[in-house]
């Protein structure tokens, strides 16, 4: 089952930037309000993230650590309209198995809490631990047992950029979770939670106060299809793709057909050659789109994706024309 694992691994964990997203997001599917992020090493000599969540049972720790063991949907009915950002039940044994890997929990009836060790894919014994309710999951090592992976790491400092560019996206994406990050000991970030991106202060910090003043709001809903969020106007446009974020039913998502129709639109309106920059919240029905397309789940299937494009265009093409008006 190792070796299973460890091949999954190869499909889910790429970098220390998604053993971040998979455990992070099984944090938030706990209901956690508050997550602690410690990094060593740009996350490659450690991982550690805790949260306030729901916690998990000692006798389901092991569960947690099996292949295809989710506690999220249990029919394939469920499959078709997945509410929680994890689904596929192999983040956690596939990064156990290419890691020093420990999961501590605690719920709130539970008196005490438990700790589970898994040494490259060799699960332990579940000990008793002391731990506040939540869970932590610590990842030591990354790839100590797979050479091959090891090696296509890069600079501390590169692989940190990969996490923070992800921590930025699930900031936006999840204003009201608060959100603590060290690295190597020290503090280096940290989102306060807030109500909403309107109210508070992330979106400013995550994208600039340049994009913030020139940031257009949209917010549109038709045929069951709701698309708000912010676009710049060309005073700030960019020479890269770097900054169009787009979230399908709050998961930070790559969309051709998406990024298509939002640049068709500001390119007939504005005239402009280069690259805008947005922050776009699309929602739907969960049921009209499918997030089973890859096990990173960076990409989403709509079942009506020449409505979708032809939705947000028109969107963004009016926003867009009034400012000119
Ligand atoms: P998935 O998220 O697809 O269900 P994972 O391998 O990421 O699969 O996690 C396996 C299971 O472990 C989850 O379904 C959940 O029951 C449990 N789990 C993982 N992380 C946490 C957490 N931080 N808090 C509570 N339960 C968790
Ligand atoms: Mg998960």
């Amino acid at each position: 089952d190792t070796l299973i694992n460890q091949i999954a691994a190869g499909e889910v964990v790429e970098r220390p930037a998604s053993v971040v997203k998979e455990l992070v997001e099984n944090a938030l599917d706990a209901g956690a309000t508050r997550v602690d992020i410690d990094l060593e090493e740009g996350g490659v000599r450690l991982i550690r993230i805790r949260d306030n969540g729901g916690g998990i049972t000692p006798d389901e720790l092991p569960l947690a650590v099996s292949r295809h063991a989710t506690s999220k949907i249990a029919s394939l009915d469920d499959l078709e309209g997945v509410a929680t950002l994890g689904f596929r039940g192999e983040a956690l044994p596939s990064i156990a198995s290419v890691s020093r890997f420990s999961l501590s929990s605690r719920r709130a009836d539970a008196g005490h809490g438990s700790v589970l060790e898994v040494d490259g894919g060799r699960v332990g014994e579940i000990t008793p631990k002391p731990h506040p309710q939540g869970t932590t999951v610590e990842v030591r090592d990354l790839f100590f047992n797979v050479p091959a992976r090891r090696k296509f790491l890069r600079a501390e400092r590169t692989e940190l950029g990969h996490i923070e560019e992800w921590l930025r996206q699930l900031a936006l994406a999840r204003p009201d979770v608060e959100l603590r990050v060290t690295h190597n000991g020290k503090p280096s970030r940290r989102w306060k939670g807030e109500g909403d991106l309107l109210s508070g202060t992330r979106l400013h910090e995550a994208l600039g106060e340049e994009f913030a003043r020139n940031a257009l709001r949209v917010d549109h809903a038709a045929a069951g299809l709701r698309l708000h969020g912010w676009i710049a106007q060309p005073a700030y446009n960019r020479a890269s793709t770097d900054q169009q974020y787009l979230f399908v039913n709050g998961r930070a998502v790559r969309d051709r057909s998406v990024a298509h129709a939002v640049r068709q639109a500001y390119s007939d309106v504005l005239f402009h050659g280069r690259h805008p920059a947005y922050v776009l919240f699309l929602e739907l029905d969960p049921r009209r789109v499918d997030v089973n397309v890859h096990p990173a789940k960076h990409e989403v299937r709509f079942r009506d994706a020449r409505l979708i494009h032809d939705f947000v265009y028109r969107t963004l093409h009016e926003a867009l024309a009034d400012t000119r008006a």
